[in-house]
């Protein structure tokens, strides 16, 4: 029997409706901010992942659908978008136009262990700001955020930044952090004392041991260059979103420098990761491309979806009935007339008698009904119904717009 994917799932209704919602709303934003849309390919050569995403993260290392195509190429679905961005930056050379913002909005994939609410297969929407090396930019790409979150109506999310430096200071916390955690090596989660050696940043992220280590773990000594910047970002920030500096905020990922964010939320009772970015000035460079600074971040459409509370403008729906043969072409062209006059109009189940049409009406939650036979065509009239009322009136054709504004 045909049977889902473990770790997939089908959308639809108002799951789907919400996901479009979240992209719609995104764009509204992207509009405003002047963000271009990139589409790219969800396939792409698997040493892109590994160049960007990095070799020793858990997304490289174990979550990557990756695999040889028929023509010998090692492969990957896409786990993120940003190696792509970057990809195409170098590619298409974006750099003729120096400073650029895109967007784009994508199904990634990771072999996570299926668990309540993750999958294998998420949505991402995604911001990438590329050519400033601004504070002010990393200052943007969090309004841009927080814009979005505002208009969909999530409640209560907290923003918390920090900065984990540049290629030089970040070598030093490093160290600190091996120097540390080796010598607390037997209290740590078994994950951990794995990658302490290769990714030591991570311990200060895991679930298990972050907490316990909150406190006493060193803390990153900023060059005078990163504090100046991580001073001026959260200076930019002040008054128009309010957020926490979180020292132990790190990101799992390898290419980030300076400022990294996320914005967390409550989902069924839960704190959640629900968006989160930050500057990754080498990464392009290390890719082979320019020596550009960038600054972005994604959001994961489903978490987002599920936080937001932003309700649609219900419009009116009208279903048009016709109850004789004759009078189908009749109903067919008023159909047609009333979606080119921008009202949400159904039927057509012309197959069908009088009660099954009334029936779907009800079904879809129609708001009025057309009924239409010969008598109507010969008179060039129609019944409106108001579903929700109960009440009816035969008016001429030409007032029917005019009738259905006048309800609303
Ligand atoms: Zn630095
Ligand atoms: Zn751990």
């Amino acid at each position: 029997m045909a049977k889902l994917l473990r770790g997939f799932r089908d959308l639809f209704e108002t799951e789907a409706q919400k996901l479009t919602k979240v992209e719609r709303i995104s764009r509204d934003i992207f509009k405003i901010y002047g963000v271009n849309e990139l589409r790219l390919p969800t396939l792409e050569l698997k040493e892109i992942f590994i160049k960007a995403t990095g070799q020793t993260t858990d997304i490289v290392q174990k979550e990557m659908y990756a695999f040889e195509d028929g023509g010998g190429r090692l492969v990957a679905m896409r786990p993120e978008g940003t190696p792509g961005v970057a990809r195409a930056y170098i590619e298409n050379n974006f750099q003729a136009n120096p400073v650029q913002k895109f967007f784009y909005i994508g199904n990634m994939f990771r072999a996570e262990r299926p668990q309540a609410g993750r999958y294998r297969e998420f949505e991402q929407i995604g911001v990438e700001y590329i050519g400033n090396a601004s504070p002010a930019a990393d200052a943007e790409v969090i309004l841009m955020l927080k814009a979005i979150f505002d208009k969909l109506g999530v409640k209560n999310y907290k923003v918390k930044i920090n900065s984990i430096g540049c290629k030089e200071c970040r070598p030093k916390f490093r160290e600190d952090l091996i120097k540390f955690f080796t010598l607390q090596k037997d209290s740590l989660c078994e994950k951990c004392q794995t990658r302490l050696e290769v990714n030591p940043l991570r311990v200060l992220d895991c679930k298990i041991d972050g907490p316990k280590f909150t406190q006493s773990a060193p803390k990153q000594v900023l060059c005078p260059s990163c504090q100046k910047h991580f001073d001026e970002v959260k200076k930019y920030l002040e008054g128009k979103v309010p957020f926490e500096v979180d020292p132990c905020l790190v990101r799992g990922l390898d290419y980030y420098t300076k400022t990294v964010f996320e914005f967390q939320a409550d989902i069924a009772g839960a704190q959640n990761a629900l968006a989160a970015g930050g500057r990754y000035d080498d990464l392009i460079a290390s890719m082979g491309g320019p020596k550009v600074p960038a600054v972005g971040w994604a959001l994961g459409a489903e978490r987002v979806a599920l936080a937001s509370t932003f309700e649609e403008i219900k419009t009116k729906k009208v279903f048009v009935v016709s109850v004789e043969e004759s009078s189908n072409s009749y109903a067919f062209n008023l159909l047609q007339d009333l979606r080119d006059n921008g009202f949400t109009a159904e039927g057509g189940l012309f197959d069908k008698n009088l009660k099954a049409q009334m029936k779907q009406a009800n079904k879809i939650g129609a708001d009025f009904a057309i009924i239409i036979g010969g008598n109507e065509v010969a008179k060039n009239t129609l019944l409106l119904k108001n579903l929700n009322s109960g009440k009816q009136k035969e008016i001429v054709y030409q007032d029917l717009f005019t009738a259905l504004k006048e309800e609303k």
